[in-house]
């Protein structure tokens, strides 16, 4: 593993930074505090590629590399949670899976929009009754004719009031010996008769961002629009997530950074007993930490990203590089908020807003009690991960920048 960036990758930083920085930074307490996402932010990421960033040049996308995703995250969380979020469902749950298991004209149909930014996706599996126990859903497509009949809430859904197509997992085979095989994946486009959604209010977090509900009723879907076999949802939903996940753990190394950086700020600036603060052992020690996790936070979705640049599975590493970051995340940006006393409890600063955002990553995407149960699964060879039909594919530079 090779642990130095290439050009390429300075240049996705430099210009994600540049973006997230001077035109988001300025503005987003003011949305956060509005609960509103603010207008600009979609087409702004479409214009600028990065909604495509990492999906081939033929499909619409820039041909740059995973590891470049996990940059443009860290870049993105190092501001706002919300910029990341839009990442994590676009592209981790949607557009990536489109790539892995999509056949060519569903490519052409939803992904090339999608990599170009002029359609908005996001990933429709958490019901209002079942969020960890997936197999346990109870949304159903039923077969009618030559295509399916979907009933059902999905629940928690990040930009489902701002997307145009959304994957969705339903139950096809109701008699399946083991629910998990019952499972099946669609892109539903959210325009389709019988299909309404709505936002949903009063979050800690993310308030910037839009997370809502989308309800189906007897939505007509053609056999087209089915991704993967009948019965492979479950392991098409978990790929998804191989995804998501990592842009999740890239992006919480970001909030990791960003809290380290505002406690440097301030424990250099705000003085007590004569002295700064910084110059207090406890308050080094707080900030020890964070340094200890950002680093340790950035090599584990470095891992993870070049795995996936070989072709390498990589749900493990993945579930680890999550686990950690989003947990760590949380105690920096607490931490933080400890350093900054009773400013950082105010919405003055930064800190409470890292902190807030923090918690909700430590629940979607499998929530860190389910990262527990999976690497102890691993350890205990309780826990293996058999080839799935379609792997995601790996990263060759010459042909994913290829426009035909
Ligand atoms: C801001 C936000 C955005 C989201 N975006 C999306 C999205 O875009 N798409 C989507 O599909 N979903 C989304 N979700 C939903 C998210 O994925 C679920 O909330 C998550 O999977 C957990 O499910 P749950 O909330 O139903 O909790 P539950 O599964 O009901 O769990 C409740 C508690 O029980 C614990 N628990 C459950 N099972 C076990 C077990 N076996 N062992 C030990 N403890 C266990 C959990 O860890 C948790 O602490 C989002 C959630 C939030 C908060």
């Amino acid at each position: 593993m090779d642990f130095a960036l290439s050009d390429e990758h300075r240049m996705v930083q430099e210009m994600v930074r540049g973006f997230a920085q001077k035109e988001v930074a300025p503005i987003i307490k003011e949305y956060d505090r509005k609960q509103q996402m603010a207008d600009f932010i979609l087409p702004r990421m479409a214009e600028l590629g990065i909604l495509g960033i990492c999906i081939p040049v033929r499909y619409g996308g820039q041909g740059m590399d995973y590891i470049s995703l996990g940059l443009a995250c860290e870049e993105l969380e190092a501001v706002d949670s919300t910029l990341r979020v839009v990442m994590s469902v676009h592209m981790g749950l949607n557009s990536l899976a489109l790539l892995q298991w999509g056949t060519e004209s569903q490519k052409e149909k939803f992904l090339i929009p999608q990599a170009r930014g002029d359609k908005i996706a996001c990933f429709g599996l958490t019901e209002p009754g079942v969020g960890s126990d997936v197999a346990a859903m109870t949304s159903t497509a039923r077969r009618v004719g030559d295509g399916y009949i979907i009933n059902g809430e999905k629940m928690w859904i990040s930009l489902a009031t701002k997307s145009d197509h959304a994957l969705v997992v339903a139950r096809t085979d109701p008699e399946a010996p083991d629910p998990h095989d019952g499972l099946s994946a669609f892109i539903v486009e959210i325009d389709r008769v019988g299909v309404s959604t709505g936002d949903i209010h009063g979050k800690l977090g993310v308030r910037a961002g839009s997370t809502g509900w989308i309800a189906f009723q007897d939505v007509e879907v053609p056999r087209e629009n089915r991704l993967g076999e009948e019965g492979e949802g479950f392991k098409i939903a978990m790929s998804c997530l191989d995804n998501g996940r990592y842009t999740v753990a890239a992006g919480a190394t970001g909030l990791i950074r960003a809290s380290l950086k505002a406690s440097v700020e301030y424990a250099n600036d705000r003085r007590a007993f004569g002295r700064e603060i910084g110059k207090f052992q406890l308050v080094q020690q707080k900030i020890a930490h964070m340094v200890k996790s950002y680093e340790a936070a950035k090599l584990l979705y470095l891992r993870a990203g070049w795995m996936k640049n070989q072709g390498m599975r990589n749900t493990q590493e993945t579930s680890l590089a999550k686990w950690f970051a989003t947990d760590e995340s949380f105690q920096a940006a607490s931490e933080a908020i400890q350093i900054h006393g009773a400013y950082g409890y105010s919405d003055e600063y930064d800190v409470e807003r890292y902190l807030r955002n923090a918690k909700g990553a430590i629940i979607y995407e499998g929530t860190s009690e389910i990262h527990q149960l999976m690497q102890a699964g691993y350890a205990l060879e309780y826990r293996s991960d058999p080839q799935i039909r379609c792997e995601l594919p790996a990263y060759d530079a010459d042909d994913w920048q290829k426009s035909q």
